[in-house]
């Protein structure tokens, strides 16, 4: 998948970001460790997050006990 996905960049945009921790017991059906995803609050820009500098924000944790 990440040999044929399009790269964007998006200076100063604000929205959300929802990261994920896969572990690596998981890694062949989802991407092991941290991995974003984001959407912009016009909802007109997003996607997979490959870097990102943030200047502000609020951080939620929430562990998963399942996955599904
Ligand atoms: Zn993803």
């Amino acid at each position: 998948m990440t040999r044929s996905q399009s790269e964007f960049e998006k200076p100063f945009v604000s929205g959300t970001l929802v990261g994920f921790f896969i572990p690596d017991i998981f890694g062949t059906i989802a991407v092991p460790h941290f991995h974003w995803h984001f959407i912009s609050d016009e909802k007109d820009f997003g996607g997979h997050v490959l870097d990102f500098d943030l200047i502000h924000g609020k951080a939620e944790w929430r562990t998963m006990e399942t996955f599904e």
